[in-house]
């Protein structure tokens, strides 16, 4: 890893600190860093307003968030590196389209991290830690009462990054963020219809022995959610779906001058 990379990576841990329970502010029109642009392109994938497969034009993009064709280009380039753009040459970027056996190599690594992860987890359960994870668990409660479909993926993946932020192992949370981006991916290309993704339920167990402190009994809970996971996904067919860049940022540019 290059100290370039290790920066990108150190400004991302603790925008997702934040990000966990409060959402920093997006800087909007020609403020927008190389950071904003990243982070707009890399939620809109993560919560699936941008599906597998989509073109990311440069030049829309640049349009879209009034930056340069540079800034969007170093946002797509990091993008790639995170696995959730792939750039072939004369053809541009598009959103990656997980293969089939990317998708089973993902969920099995996902599996190894988020045993570790939680083990550690629940050996560390505190008030603290006990209240973020409540005040967390409301919020998703209320994303599913507001049938936000976007924000239910959203918070569905940052239950599993605050457990990692609680484990208190920073290398663990860099390998789960990567995991749980990719794994949104995967879920988008693979999802039996009418399946949902991580299930709230599935989080109401796992919470219970990790407030227990139940080392062992949270790990079988995370194993059967993985599980659960798992067994929404058809591996046997590829969907693809086409989307409007301009619609998909519309709120971005509704707030540029
Ligand atoms: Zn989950």
């Amino acid at each position: 890893m290059t100290v370039d990379n290790q920066a990108l990576d150190a400004k991302d841990m603790s925008r997702l600190t934040v990000a966990t329970l409060q959402p920093a502010p997006l800087h909007t029109g020609e403020d927008m860093t190389e950071d904003d642009v990243h982070r707009h392109i890399a939620e809109a994938i993560i919560d699936r307003r941008l599906p597998p497969g989509t073109k990311l034009v440069e030049q829309n993009l640049a349009g879209i968030f009034s930056v340069s064709r540079a800034r969007v280009r170093s946002a797509l380039t990091r993008l790639a590196h995170e696995k959730m753009v792939t750039v072939e040459p004369n053809r541009g970027a598009r959103v990656a389209s997980p293969s089939v056996e990317e998708a089973k190599q993902v969920f099995e690594a996902r599996r190894l991290i988020e045993d570790g992860i939680v083990r550690a987890a629940a050996a560390k359960m505190t008030d603290p830690a006990r209240a973020r994870l409540e005040a967390h668990m409301a919020a998703e409660a209320d994303a599913h009462l507001r049938r936000d479909r976007h924000a239910v993926i959203r918070l569905s993946g940052d239950f599993h990054l605050l457990l990692a932020e609680i484990a208190g192992n920073d290398v663990l949370m860099d390998f789960l963020r990567e995991l749980v981006s990719r794994s949104s991916l995967v879920i988008a290309v693979y999802e039996r219809p009418g399946a949902t993704d991580c299930s709230h339920h599935g989080h109401d167990a796992l919470l219970e022995r990790l407030i227990a402190r139940d080392v062992d009994g949270a790990a079988a809970s995370m194993a059967d959610h993985m599980d659960e996971i798992a067994d929404s996904l058809d591996l046997t067919s590829h969907r693809e779906d086409g989307v409007d860049l301009k619609r998909v940022f519309s709120d971005i540019l509704k707030d540029s001058p």
